[in-house]
C-alpha cells in the first residue's frame, strides 16, 4: 500500500503526520517528495546513509555547425524553450520539459542531448525503515522529474509520501497511482479553501481520502461540517499540544515519546488500508 500524506497548505503538521506513520508502522519506507525543502530525515538521526546520487533530465544542445536556423525546433516547442535568431540557437534549459519534439523536427540533425542535473536522492536506513529523499537544486523551476525519481524507489509493504503542500504540479505529482491520500488540516477557517481544493485535486484523481485534523481543539466547527456534508472521513485528530510542539522542535517524532500514540497510528494504517484502491 502506497498512502500520501498531503495538505492544502504548508504548515499543517504533514511532516509530523507522515514520520508518526511511518515509525509506527513495521519495515515501512517513507519517500519525502517535499523535495524543495525536504525534513523528515532530520527526525531521524540515528539514520545511515546508503547512497547519495545526481538526478539528471535531458536538454536540447545545438552544433551551430550543422544548424541551418530554419527555426523548426522553436516551432515546435511548446514550452517556448528554444529561441532562433539569426546566428544562433538559444536554447532555454530551464523550460525545457525534455519531450524530444525538436530532435525529430530539426532537418539537418543539428541536436542532441545532454544530461543536466535538476537535484539529488538520498537514500538512508533507520532501524526497519528506509528513507528516501529528493533535493531540488537551487534555483531549478522543475520539481515533478526528480519527484518521480524518488516514488520509483517504493517497494515494501508499506511506503509513505510525504508530499509537497497545495496543489500545484509537484504535489499532482507526488500523490499520484498513490492508493491513498491522508490530507492534513487545521481546524481553523483560513486552511478551509486550500483543503477543498486539495479535495477536489484527489476527486479528480480518483484517489481514495480521509483528513486527519491537526491541532484539534483550536479554531472553530466549520471544517468538520464540511467534511461531513461531503462525505469525506476524519480518520484522527491530534489535539494543539505544547509537548508535541516542543518535541517537534527538537526533532523527536512525539508518538516515539507519548504513550499509546503509537498504537493510534498503527490503528490508523489499518483503516487506511482497508479504504485503499
Ligand atoms: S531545427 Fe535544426 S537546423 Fe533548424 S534552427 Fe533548429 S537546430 Fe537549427
Ligand atoms: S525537448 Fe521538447 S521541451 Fe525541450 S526544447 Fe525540445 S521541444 Fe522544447
Amino acid at each position: 500500500m502506497i498512502v500520501s500524506v498531503a495538505s492544502g497548505k504548508g504548515g499543517t503538521g504533514k511532516t509530523l503526520v507522515a514520520t508518526s506513520l511511518t515509525v509506527s508502522v513495521e519495515n515501512s519506507q517513507l519517500l519525502d517528495c517535499d523535495v524543495e525543502e525536504p525534513n523528515a530525515f532530520l527526525f531521524f538521526p540515528e539514520m545511515r546513509l546508503l547512497d547519495r546520487r545526481e538526478c539528471s533530465v535531458t536538454v536540447p544542445q545545438i552544433d551551430e555547425e550543422l544548424c541551418v536556423h530554419c527555426g523548426r525546433c522553436s516551432d515546435v516547442c511548446a514550452f517556448n524553450a528554444l529561441a532562433v535568431i539569426p546566428s544562433r540557437v538559444v536554447v532555454f534549459p530551464e523550460l525545457c520539459h525534455g519531450c524530444g519534439g525538436c530532435l525529430i523536427a530539426c532537418p539537418e540533425k543539428a541536436i542532441s542531448e545532454v544530461p543536466r542535473r535538476v537535484g539529488w536522492i538520498s537514500r538512508a536506513r533507520s532501524g526497519d525503515h528506509e528513507l528516501v529523499w529528493g533535493e531540488l537544486e537551487i534555483g531549478e523551476a522543475r520539481s515533478t522529474p526528480l519527484i518521480r525519481d524518488v516514488k520509483r524507489h517504493a517497494k515494501g509493504d508499506t511506503v509513505i509520501v510525504d508530499c509537497p503542500p497545495g496543489v500545484s504540479c509537484s504535489a499532482v505529482e507526488s500523490v499520484r497511482d498513490t492508493d491513498f491520500c491522508l490530507l492534513v488540516a487545521e481546524p481553523t477557517p483560513f486552511g478551509l479553501p486550500d483543503l477543498a481544493l486539495a479535495l477536489k485535486m484527489l476527486e479528480r484523481m480518483s484517489i481514495p481520502r480521509g483528513v486527519l485534523i491537526n491541532k484539534s481543539g483550536i479554531g472553530d466547527r466549520e471544517i468538520y461540517s464540511y467534511l461531513e456534508k461531503r462525505d469525506v472521513p476524519v480518520l484522527m485528530e491530534i489535539p494543539m499540544s505544547r509537548e508535541i510542539a516542543e518535541l517537534y522542535s527538537r526533532g523527536v517524532i512525539f508518538v516515539e515519546r507519548m504513550r499509546g500514540w503509537k498504537e493510534r497510528f498503527v490503528n490508523l494504517a489499518e483503516r487506511i488500508r482497508g479504504m485503499s484502491g
